[in-house]
């Protein structure tokens, strides 16, 4: 018989080499989406092929299976949100998902997934859902057998998928907290939309020089805390954060000439991912004591930094002047308008361009859609009238075409359902973390207002950072901010800033 100390020492040393495996794989990716040749592609595609390959393995190893048996009634196990403790609660939950789930249903699922984002690209250019309706059926069929084969007691289907990206999270427990944030957010936006709350004209119009975009962004990012010794910062299409090992972090974004924010604000939210990363705690890297604790408190970070920091008028009495040496175009710019003009509400139809309130609605309707998709109450043949209903509805417009409808999100195509409401999590989690701090440091804005954000770092290392994966979600929002999860400091946050914006234009 092993002692318990030298099962766990087995089980991490492999789990420490299936880490150095797949940060191999994510350094692939990584160079995939910076600067990888053309013709580079179909040799990438094998190498991560093979790698995603070996870690799969590893990951079901049953090896594993037998260690945290041995390991489960150690004394080692006993407390369960110790580092040590923890990993091991996690990964018996981990693999126990991993072997609950055939091979062949595996396999089925990642070429289901694989024709059907190739079918939705095809689709959006299109705008012909009906191609893609078969595709979206199957996939469903396969995430519904899958979550048979995942749900435990007390779960349903959908609880069964939501779980694998939230642990902890019910359909009931969101149901709840996002209606209530529904029916505050319907109304809010139908006052904001009203003519004589929208600015009348841009102030942020004009073209922004791309190297200077770029110097403020990185300056930015090193103000805000993101530790550029164990991390860079890069150029993609699509803006994201990966991680290449314990000292080593990408945050990447994309800057447009005609835009003087989208860059700068694809920083501020990935830089907020980044330092989540960075605050991890290194020593128990490729552990879950070391991993993040949900795709929520994820957002949360970056949520954080973009909407709460970057939105506010103290953010941008201490960044204008910085960004006027750089833009000669801002000079006449003053802080109320800057701020006014960040912070437009608008309903629009695309989600990922949407302002920070009407954003959650878009969430919401996907929420709802696929709850009815997985239960089976929404027949795929129904959705895109569903779809645009809810549109009509909750944010009242009409999407004008499938395409900037139904299609324009690539996660049900890739399989991903179950992963939208974490978006909403996240900005939930963001505003109740940050009003948290706000009672903590007292002169939280005066340091914002005067550049220093090392008391809120701090604040949030010592809350979430240095937890990784030892809670689970709600708990550890619940521990850091002492309230159990709701969306009223959401409503709260999103209410003052429309009232705000009402007050000031009744005022010019
Ligand atoms: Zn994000």
């Amino acid at each position: 018989m092993m002692e318990a100390s030298e099962t766990w020492n087995r089980l991490l040393a492999h789990v420490r080499e299936t880490a150095l495996l797949e940060s191999t794989a994510a350094m692939l990716e990584w160079d995939e989406h910076t600067g990888m040749p053309v013709q580079a592609a179909e040799y990438r595609a094998e190498q991560l092929m093979l790698l995603s390959g070996m870690i799969h393995q590893r990951r079901t190893d049953p090896k594993i299976g037998e260690w945290l048996k041995a390991l489960a009634d150690s004394s080692l196990a006993s407390e369960p949100n110790s580092p040590i403790g923890a990993s091991i609660r996690c990964m018996r939950r981990d693999y126990d998902k991993h072997v609950r789930l055939p091979e062949s249903l595996v396999k089925q699922i990642a070429k289901a997934t694989s024709l059907g984002q190739q079918a939705w690209v095809l689709a959006r250019k299109e705008n012909a859902f009906q191609s893609f309706r078969p595709h979206l059926e199957e996939i469903l069929s396969l995430r519904r057998q899958e979550a048979d084969l995942l749900v435990d007691e007390g779960m349903t289907r959908y609880d069964a998928l939501l779980d694998q990206y939230e642990e902890g999270a019910r359909i009931s427990t969101l149901s709840d907290l996002f209606s209530r944030l529904r029916d505050a957010l319907v109304p809010l936006i139908h006052e904001a939309s009203l003519p004589k709350n929208q600015p009348h004209s841009s102030c942020l119009a004009g073209l922004f020089d791309l190297d200077q975009q770029r110097s403020l962004s990185r300056w930015v990012a090193e103000q805000i805390g993101f530790d550029f010794s164990r991390g860079r910062l890069d150029e993609t299409e699509h803006p994201f954060c990966t991680t290449l090992g314990p000292h080593d972090h990408r945050i990447l974004t994309r800057y447009h000439s005609d835009s003087f924010s989208s860059g700068l604000f694809g920083v501020l939210h990935e830089a907020g991912h980044g330092m989540y990363e960075q605050g991890l705690p290194a020593e128990w890297y490729g552990t879950p004591a070391a991993a993040a604790a949900s795709l929520g408190v994820h957002e949360s970070q970056s949520r954080l930094w973009e909407n709460h920091v970057g939105l506010s008028r103290e953010f941008w009495q201490w960044c204008l002047p910085h960004a006027q040496e750089r833009f000669t175009n801002l000079q006449q710019v003053t802080v109320p308008q800057m701020v006014k003009e960040l912070n437009r509400v608008e309903p629009s139809l695309i989600r990922i361009e949407a302002d920070e309130v009407t954003y959650n609605l878009h969430i919401l309707i996907r929420f709802e859609l696929e709850v009815d998709l997985i239960n089976g109450s929404l027949s795929v043949a129904d959705l895109p009238e569903e779809w645009n209903r809810k549109y009509q509805d909750y944010l009242g417009i009409m999407p004008t075409s499938d395409a900037v409808g139904v299609l324009q999100d690539v996660h049900w195509s890739a399989g991903l359902i179950g992963y939208f409401p974490t978006y909403t999590l996240g900005n939930m989690y963001a505003a109740m973390l940050f009003d948290a701090a706000e009672r903590d440091i007292p002169d939280l804005k005066a340091r914002i207002q005067i550049g220093s954000f090392l008391p809120l770092l701090e604040w949030l290392r010592d809350r979430i950072h240095v937890y990784g994966r030892r809670y689970a979600p709600m708990a550890l929002i619940e521990k850091a901010t002492g309230h159990s999860v709701t969306s009223q400091p959401l409503i709260d946050h999103l209410d003052r800033k429309v009232r705000s914006r009402s007050g000031a234009s009744e005022r010019s």
